[in-house]
């Protein structure tokens, strides 16, 4: 059964001013969190932002210096990880390598004194769920890393955990492995309506498995939300360079546009582009303008000079042909962009740009992303 979003939300997890101090470095500074039972929610940032601390003092591996852990209503903020029902996955899959892959499954119901009848048929369920039923006898070096991955995941969510939490589950992972194993996961993760807490760097990861996304950033929630508003709307300069490519151009609103509903935004670098109308924006005001790659078209020179508002004139310095798509180098007087094309399937060459040619790039006010209003 899909899981429905749309049910009244229970907080199953829930962190307030949360904040862990290594001696004088402040790993967490202030970290506020609610998940919702059944969904899949993602801690992303880069190296060092404190997400993997984060998830330490939800497992309980970690206290917080400062701040509240609510587990389904109880707090358990200084609880010992054994007393939180808790199921946790690692980067390293951390099998016990002289067990078989049964006895693996089986150990977190062992130690909780589950009768070998019960445990011999969870085990069995849990190893069906993943796709192992005929890998039981095996010891963990006669698997691959994926099907290793796939045991370190019944044998978390064999003892029906209140929380699932992954920690880089799949960065030991080959690039195509990860791929199929980030849909399997999710498809787990939604059969068996597990909460879920992911911790990734991995941008991809975290916008193609998760229910919501925390941004963080220097121990801090830069940003949070879906995946697609992410994406859409980044508030900041910092969420908006992270998840995805952008092209970033500092400026300021500097009228109403001719066309209702639309004002003029002029580039420090020069350019000119018409932007959507929104409360909060008037002339004067300092923006960030946020042009994802995807969003620029970019058509043959006519000579004509490019004044207009949302065109730029450049020249091809780079062509990166990748198969599905085509991410063009552009030079500009005052600074390079990036561009991505999709490729035709149908024809044989990426598209019909050389390097050193001189071209036109032109977007529409919808593709202007809004970031960073001061
Ligand atoms: P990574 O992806 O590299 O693991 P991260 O986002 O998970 O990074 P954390 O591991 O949470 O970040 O670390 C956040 C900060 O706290 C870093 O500056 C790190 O050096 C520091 N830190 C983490 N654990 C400790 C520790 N046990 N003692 C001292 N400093 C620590």
């Amino acid at each position: 059964a899909e899981l429905s979003n749309a049910q009244p939300s229970e907080i199953v997890l829930r962190l307030a001013g949360v904040q862990k101090y290594f001696g004088s470095v402040a790993a967490v500074e202030n970290v506020e969190l609610a998940v919702q039972k059944n969904q899949l929610v993602t801690l992303l940032g880069p190296s060092g932002c404190g997400k993997t601390t984060t998830l330490r003092m939800i497992a309980g591996f970690e206290f917080p210096t400062a701040g509240q852990i609510v587990i389904d209503g109880k707090d358990v903020t200084y609880t010992p990880p054994n007393k939180r029902e808790i199921g946790i996955v690692f980067q390293s899959y951390s099998l016990f390598p002289h067990l078989r892959v049964s006895d693996n499954v089986a150990y977190g119901l062992k130690r909780r004194g589950v009768p070998k009848e019960e445990r011999v048929q969870r085990v069995r369920e849990a190893l069906q769920l993943v796709d192992l039923g005929q890998f039981g006898d095996r010891l963990p070096n006669e698997l691959s890393g994926g099907q290793q991955q796939r045991v370190a995941l019944a044998r978390a969510i064999v003892i029906r955990p209140k929380i699932l939490l992954l920690d880089e589950p799949l960065s030991a992972l080959d690039a195509k492995l990860r791929q199929r194993m980030r849909l399997e996961i999710r498809h787990l993760q939604r059969q068996i309506g597990m909460t879920t807490v992911l911790v990734t760097h991995d941008q991809e990861e975290a916008l193609s498995m998760s229910d919501h996304i925390v941004v963080m950033n220097k121990g801090n929630v830069e940003q949070e939300g879906t995946p697609s508003s992410i994406y859409r709307q980044p508030k900041t300069s910092f969420v908006a360079s992270f998840i995805g490519e952008t092209n970033l151009f500092k400026g300021e609103i500097v009228h109403a546009a001719n066309v209702d509903g639309l004002l003029v935004f002029r580039a420090d670098c020069g350019f000119e582009a018409c932007i959507r109308k929104a409360d909060n924006l008037e002339p004067g005001r300092q923006l960030l303008l946020s042009l994802r790659p995807e969003t620029l078209t970019i058509s043959p020179s006519q000579g004509e000079a490019e004044a207009s508002p949302n065109a730029l004139r450049g020249t091809v310095a780079g062509i990166n042909y990748l198969g599905a798509r085509t991410v063009f180098e552009i030079k500009t007087p005052t600074r390079d962009l990036m561009v991505s094309v999709q490729n035709d399937a149908g024809s044989e060459a990426p598209v019909a740009f050389v390097e050193g040619q001189t071209i036109r790039l032109s977007w529409t006010p919808d593709a202007c992303q809004i970031v960073e209003i001061n």
